[in-house]
């Protein structure tokens, strides 16, 4: 019986000597995400260069864990950063505080605020912690233009755009 149990254990140990390692590489490779995963937040901007948050502060009145500040300012035609009245000219999160429940991305009625995959949040003052509007904005798409932009009169009246389907 002895000798049974011993035969078996060898036997896992020779099967794990020739199997595939699992170590990941990381950082050179990284493993895919899922699809549902929460990261590092982006603020996101229309094709045309526009930022898609009007500083209304919704993300930062359902964090449950305060860690959202925002202050609006107003947009004009000959200075615009977003459709419609106002504009984030500060946006800020503390990644500290930051649960990664994703309350945020659900009350934003423009879309702008969107958990990622970008999982990488090392700091090592908690001064860093804070994640401003220049981190987290997304870069201007092929095509777009950088924010304020110069716009037409009464073209970007509404802030918030019509949806496809209000429920998607
Ligand atoms: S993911 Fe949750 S905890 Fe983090 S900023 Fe958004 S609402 Fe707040
Ligand atoms: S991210 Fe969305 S909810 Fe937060 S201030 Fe901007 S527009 Fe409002």
């Amino acid at each position: 019986m002895f000798a049974v149990e011993l035969a078996r254990g060898l036997a896992t140990t020779l099967r794990e000597l020739v199997a595939k390692p699992v170590t990941v590489q990381y950082p050179e490779e990284k493993r895919p995400v899922s699809r549902r995963f929460k990261g590092r937040h982006e603020l996101k901007r229309y094709d045309n260069g526009l930022e898609k948050c009007i500083g209304c502060s919704l993300c930062a009145s359902a964090c449950p864990s305060d860690a959202i500040f925002v202050e609006a300012a107003e947009n004009t035609d000959e200075e615009r950063y977003s459709p419609g009245e106002r504009y984030a000219r500060v946006y800020e999160i503390n990644m500290m505080r930051c649960i990664f429940c994703g309350y945020c991305e659900d009350a934003c009625p423009t879309e702008a605020i969107v958990l990622g995959d970008n999982y990488e949040l090392s700091f090592y003052d908690r001064r860093n912690s804070i994640y401003d509007k220049s981190m987290l904005i997304d870069p201007v798409a092929e095509g777009g233009k950088p924010t304020p932009q110069k716009v037409e009169p009464g073209v970007f009246t509404r802030s918030i755009p019509v949806m496809k389907n209000p429920q998607d």
